[in-house]
């Protein structure tokens, strides 16, 4: 709940995308969820996220497993990084570095893909 909290705050910090990026009309992001099970990895799910120039520039996706503190990824950089070169497409991956009981290194990942829309 606490955790819940902080997250909306920065979020509410991140301020909006009409502030940040007035240039942009839209990014869709896609992204799968791999979990590392041994040595293999599965994939966890699949989401598609829209933001508009209305929503919160705050690019921050948690971690999907319970047990991991201080994890997730942070499309932020890669974000700022497009809307500079006004680029309209970016593919990458993201290793979760956070930590957990029982959890091993590298205990889950994403492969995201980027889509920008300028106004
Ligand atoms: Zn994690």
């Amino acid at each position: 709940m606490e955790k819940k909290l902080k997250l909306n705050q920065k979020r509410m910090d991140a301020g909006l995308i009409s502030e940040k990026f007035p240039k942009v009309d839209n990014i869709v992001i896609q992204m799968t969820y791999y979990q590392k099970n041994g040595g293999a990895s599965s994939v966890l799910m699949e989401r598609t996220v829209n933001y508009f120039s209305t929503s919160y520039a705050f690019f921050q996706m948690q971690c999907m497993c319970k047990e991991c503190t201080n994890g997730g990824y942070e499309l932020g950089p890669a974000i700022a990084g497009m809307v500079k070169r006004k680029k309209t497409s970016a593919k990458g991956d993201l290793v979760c570095t956070g930590r957990g009981e029982g959890l091993p290194k590298g205990h889950a990942s994403v492969t995201y893909e980027i889509a920008i829309q300028y106004t």
